[in-house]
């Protein structure tokens, strides 16, 4: 029997880039609750403030959407035990979502369930995901708190946002469709700690330090950032990275710590505003920046050595200087 070719093939290649077309532009309005756990708060910072545009290839996208896919099979599996399962908040038909800090931190949950065997009066804030066997076997042997940290951490935000005290983890191995199923309790000053971390971020003017100066350190060789970072320079223009933009909202202190109903819990009374045009920014607007953008000097290679109205100019490493000047253009739209 002929062998089969090895990819790529005209039709592989389209499916794969179907994909990426439908990727978005690779910036998320808010910091996620599923990466808060992240050990590197630099990287948290970079993407909260869009510098680099998360890019997947056709087939990771596609790995993604299994993991989605997966999420209707174990609700039918949780629901066979006679839980019961809600996917969606029944008063907003959408998913239950959390929010702090003024709308910018959050994330949407999995699900809720009652009636689990283990505990059945219990509400549990619902997590799935999936694994390699790798991770898998990791996480069935040490749990998920200590081989997923990042999971663990969503969980514990979820729980306190809601008020939900339990947490049902429920992994997939995706080699062979085992599955492992574990409880979690709401650790409240766990949860606290997170949130207070989220608002560190959010609110900071400079970029946190690194998590290794390091360039080969592991995490950072597989950082979307790392040009950025280790290298300086290339940050995306968007009004989040421009020195005129800061976001405004709860701060940490004032964070409602959420009810007992398992509700999302809606603190959005943030945005984003522009120092330079006196006024709130649109989600869209700070996708596409203004001519009188001026990068925020920490994403700059360089030191600055004078700044006046749209203009900073900065002493660069190879001792030349480049001004970073909004004053040669018309004024802005906005
Ligand atoms: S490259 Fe390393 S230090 Fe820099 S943001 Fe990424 S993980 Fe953090
Ligand atoms: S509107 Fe222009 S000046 Fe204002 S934050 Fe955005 S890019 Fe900067």
């Amino acid at each position: 029997m002929a062998e089969l070719p090895c990819a790529p093939t005209p039709t592989l290649t389209a499916i794969y880039a179907d994909y990426e077309a439908r990727q978005g532009d690779g910036f998320r309005d808010h910091l996620g609750a599923s990466i808060i756990g992240k050990s590197c708060a630099r990287a948290l910072w970079y993407d909260f403030r869009w510098v680099t545009p998360a890019r997947y290839s056709g087939r990771l996208l596609r790995l993604f959407e299994t993991g989605q896919l997966e999420e209707d099979r174990l609700v039918r599996n949780l629901r066979a035990t006679g839980a019961t399962v809600l996917e969606v908040d029944p008063e907003t038909g959408r998913q239950f979502r959390v929010e702090a800090h003024g709308g910018h931190f959050g994330g949407s949950l999995d699900g809720v369930a009652l009636g689990l065997l283990e505990a059945p009066k219990t509400w549990h804030v619902l997590e799935f995901k999936t694994h390699g066997v790798k991770s898998f076997n990791e996480l069935t042997a040490k749990g998920v708190v200590l081989a997923k940290p990042q999971h663990a951490a969503q969980m514990q935000i979820y729980m306190h946002l809601t008020g939900i005290t339990r947490a049902l983890y429920v992994a997939v191995c995706k080699d062979t469709d085992a599955l492992h199923i574990e409880r979690i309790e709401a650790d409240r000053a766990m949860a606290e700690r997170l949130l207070e971390k989220a608002g560190r971020i959010i609110f900071a003017q400079h970029t946190p330090t690194r998590i290794s100066e390091d360039p080969a350190w592991f995490e950072c060789r597989f950082c979307d950032h790392h040009g950025a970072c280790h290298e300086g320079g290339g940050a995306a223009v968007t009004c989040r990275s421009c020195l005129h933009a800061t976001p405004v909202g709860a701060l940490p202190e004032e964070v409602d710590t959420g009810s007992s109903s398992g509700s999302a819990i809606s603190n959005n009374e943030g945005g984003w505003h522009c120092a330079r045009h006196d006024r709130m920014l649109t989600a869209l607007e700070q996708r596409a920046a203004c001519i009188r953008h001026l990068f925020i000097p920490d994403l700059v290679p360089g030191e600055v050595i004078d700044a006046g109205d749209d203009v900073v100019t900065y002493r660069m490493a190879d001792g030349s200087t480049w001004a970073n000047d909004a004053r040669t253009t018309e004024a802005a739209p906005c």
